[in-house]
């Protein structure tokens, strides 16, 4: 049984295995949430901007979130949601390489992100391009013409995880700007930006944060760059003194520029009280955990099931905090897991993703969806219509 795990309100008779796409409620945030609608909300009204510090949540909760990332208190801020955020850092990277026009990614990243860039290229029109390599091919496809390499460190399908040290350092040499996606990274795998040396970086803090459903993102700028970028998502709280209303955007000092509209206060309150856990623990003890776990995971229910393909990789520094497999009847499966209690989640077309987090995940929990797995594969229970029509959200 692990400490934290009473931290969380985690349903009787349901083993979460989905951490990675929705983190469970933290009860220091169901408090937090009520205690910012009763006493904050309900009673300072928009005194609240001034007198309970909402107005300061974005910077506060980046100072939070950065050592987290390896990030220098102030590089970080909260706020917008992870697609909007790397549209600002492609956007800021492109700007720093005006003689180059192309940005390099890889086939593993998640398609909003592929999506974000598609349509900054369609704005900024010829020549910009986009270049989507296979992952272990990102390296050798660095070259003079890219402008910015944009990749997300945890593969959310896979698990398989970048080098980011030695990618950054490649990018570096080859004269290009880099951008990392943390989404499956922060809160579950040790991330050092300060040592890489990434221009920019971005992450979500609804999956490994449990910062709830719609929690903000946060974006990095290190700290000798973001002086240097005009922001493409001028809002007004990005300028120097928002409340001057001057009819020109002046940036504020350092990543406060990357503000855009108003912070969402009860998404920041239940962030807010959901970071406390990572006070007291060590992530890379996390990560090894999530490991072990996750390999014990996986030997469980290979042996229910041969045809079960690991996708997963085994070396701790080349994987996250997931366990993933493939199987033609993967969304069946997956379907009939939850039927009975375990949840993780199927990502198409076949994969079967099981996130493992041990800020509340024990071994209890892995047996038990061993023991279910077994069950359903035993007694063929996936193989039912039921499980075979697909919802809108998998
Ligand atoms: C979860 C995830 C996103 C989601 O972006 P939102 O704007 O928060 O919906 C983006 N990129 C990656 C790599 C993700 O894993």
């Amino acid at each position: 049984m692990t400490r934290t795990r009473a931290l969380f309100d985690l349903p009787d008779g349901v083993t979460y295995l989905d951490g990675n796409s929705l983190g469970p409620l933290p009860k220091a945030a169901r408090d937090r949430v009520a205690r910012t609608v009763t006493d904050e909300w309900g009673t300072q009204l928009i005194g609240g901007w001034n007198e309970v510090g909402w107005m300061d949540q974005p910077a506060r909760l980046g100072d939070r979130i950065a050592p987290l990332i390896g990030a220098a208190t102030g590089s970080v801020v909260v706020g917008e949601t992870l697609s909007i955020r790397m549209f600002q850092c492609l956007a800021a990277a492109l700007s720093l390489r005006p003689d180059r026009h192309m940005i390099l990614s890889d086939t593993g990243n998640f398609p909003s992100d592929l999506y974000v860039a598609q349509g900054l290229i369609s704005t900024l029109g010829q020549p910009h391009s986009l270049c989507t390599v296979a992952p272990q091919d990102v390296e050798a496809a660095l070259g003079p013409h890219v402008a910015v390499l944009m990749l997300t460190e945890v593969d959310y399908r896979t698990g398989r995880r970048h080098d980011m040290a030695r990618l950054t350092r490649a990018a570096h040499d080859a004269g290009a700007v880099v951008i990392w996606d943390l989404a499956h990274s922060t809160g579950a795998v040790p991330v050092d930006l300060t040592a890489c040396g990434a221009e920019f970086a971005a992450g979500c803090t609804y999956k490994y944060l449990n910062g709830g459903p719609g929690a903000p993102a946060f974006l990095y700028a290190r700290p000798d760059v973001s002086g240097d970028i005009a922001p493409v998502l001028a809002g007004w709280l990005g300028h120097a003194a928002p409340f001057a209303f001057d009819p020109a955007f002046a940036p504020a000092p350092g990543v406060a520029r990357f503000r855009v509209g108003t912070p969402p206060v009860l998404q920041m309150a239940a962030l807010e009280a959901a970071l406390d856990v990572f006070d007291t623990v060590d992530i890379s003890d996390l990560h090894a955990r999530a490991c072990a776990l996750a390999d014990r995971l996986a030997a469980g229910f290979q042996r229910a099931c041969p045809d079960l393909r690991r996708l997963t990789p085994r070396a701790p520094e080349a994987r996250g905090s997931q366990i993933s497999f493939t199987h033609p009847d993967g969304y069946a499966l997956v379907q009939a897991l939850i039927s009975q209690g375990v949840i993780g989640d199927f990502r198409a077309p076949d994969i079967l993703r099981f996130g493992i987090a041990p800020l509340y995940n024990t071994q209890a929990d892995i047996d038990t969806a061993i023991e279910a797995f077994a069950h359903i594969i035993a007694n063929r229970l996936w193989d039912d219509p039921a499980y075979r029509r697909r919802k809108a959200v998998t």
